[in-house]
């Protein structure tokens, strides 16, 4: 079977690449290594109550990007309460403030350049005529199952466990091999920022993709008995050595639950330490006391972990794969949610010409 394109993982945004050539009339197949779909918004099963968000989200503030999601995917938008912030040094500061507070902390860490690099990033990402920061009202849940219902109902043929560890490029026709052998012949391959690519052969020769450094995500959900909570939506630790983000996922629990339910991102060394133990756990709910995030005699129900792992692109060797055979394999910047919706809509709107997508919902 001949496909126009293949995608290389299956986040919301590959996703929605895939929707959208489906509908402007594309051969689509999504090749996914994990054997679960949705990259690192993925939904996990915490006990019995199903399609958790598995990490600590935010959405960042585009007016656009928010209407896209309210109209077309009739996505119930609200406003974050309260709004996400960050804890610097003991300080709690507004999550608008990120770009700032990095560039001061990696200076502070002698990090100059990397902190003038990520500067600029979060800024761009972070600039916005949005004040506030808005959310789904029943989480990040909502709009990756309403993909999930895209990707049945349009029939998009999806591959899971199973990574592509190899395209070749053979006189403009392209193949791409899986981890077991398998063959896909398509005219172009679609990459995220995070997709790995491995080996690309064109013009009689081989680049290796070395993906960068890896980044391991250790998430832990607790559920606390009770509404021992403060309150608070998101919040981003910055210099912390134990927490790296925290979230309160309640509202995704089952109607009747009555106790509450944080998603905490731990630090690796945190993690280095302890392990996946009821240790870590209690070091954890230590530090939401210490930060006065729970109340002080806030019990823990019970818990689990979870680790994300993923790799960047390596965007300098793919530079050049880009200016040769660009037309083949194909590179979306999907490194932000919100931030790279913002780069696609335009696009996606002229390939659902007929709002097909909207009359699903
Ligand atoms: C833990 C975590 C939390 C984040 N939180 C936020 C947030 O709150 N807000 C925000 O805007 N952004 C956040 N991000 C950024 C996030 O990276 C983007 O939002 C978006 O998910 C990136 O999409 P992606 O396709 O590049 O990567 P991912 O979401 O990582 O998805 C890549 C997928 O491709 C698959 N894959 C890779 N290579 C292959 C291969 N060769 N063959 C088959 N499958 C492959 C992987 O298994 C994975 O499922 C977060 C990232 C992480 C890791």
């Amino acid at each position: 079977m001949q496909y126009d394109s293949l995608i290389i993982g299956s986040s919301p945004l590959m996703i929605l690449e895939a929707i959208y050539l489906t509908i402007s009339g594309k051969k689509v197949i999504i090749v996914e290594k994990n054997n679960y779909l949705g990259g690192a918004w993925y939904l996990l099963n915490f006990f019995e109550h199903k399609s958790i968000e598995s990490g600590c989200h935010i959405w960042y503030r585009d007016k656009k990007v928010y209407n896209f999601l309210k109209n077309e995917f009739r996505i119930n938008m609200e406003s974050c309460y309260p709004q996400p912030i960050i804890i610097f040094n003991n300080v709690r500061l507004p999550y608008k403030w990120k770009p700032l507070i990095h560039f001061f902390s990696m200076i502070k860490s002698f990090k100059r350049k990397r902190s003038i690099i990520n500067f600029i990033r979060t800024a761009k990402q972070e600039s916005s005529i949005v004040s506030q920061y808005f959310y789904p009202k029943s989480g990040s849940v909502e709009l990756m199952k309403k993909l999930f219902f895209l990707v049945e109902k349009m029939n998009i043929k999806v591959i899971r466990n199973q990574a592509t560890k190899k395209i070749v490029l053979n006189e403009g026709a392209l193949t791409a091999t899986l981890n077991n052998n398998k063959k896909i012949h398509c005219l172009e391959v679609v990459a995220g920022s995070h997709s790995e690519l491995g080996e690309v052969y064109y013009d009689g020769k081989i680049e290796h993709i070395k993906n960068n450094f890896e980044n391991s995500n250790h998430t832990i959900h607790i559920l606390i008995k009770g509404h021992s909570k403060k309150s608070f939506s998101y919040i981003h630790l910055i210099g912390n050595d134990k927490l790296i983000r925290v979230s309160d996922l309640t509202f995704q629990l089952n109607k009747g639950c009555k106790d509450s339910l944080f998603c905490i991102q731990i630090t690796d060394d945190l993690f280095k330490e302890k392990g996946n133990t009821a240790d870590t756990v209690a070091i954890a709910l230590d530090e939401l006391k210490r930060q006065n995030l729970v109340i002080k005699n806030a019990e823990v129900v019970k818990y689990k972990f979870s680790n994300y792992t993923c790799q960047y692109r390596n965007f300098e060797q793919t530079k050049n794969i880009k200016y040769k055979i660009g037309s083949h394999v194909r590179f979306l910047n999907t490194i932000n949610l919100i931030y790279s919706f913002g780069r696609h809509i335009k696009r996606w709107k002229v390939l659902d010409k007929n709002r097909v997508i909207k009359s699903y919902f």
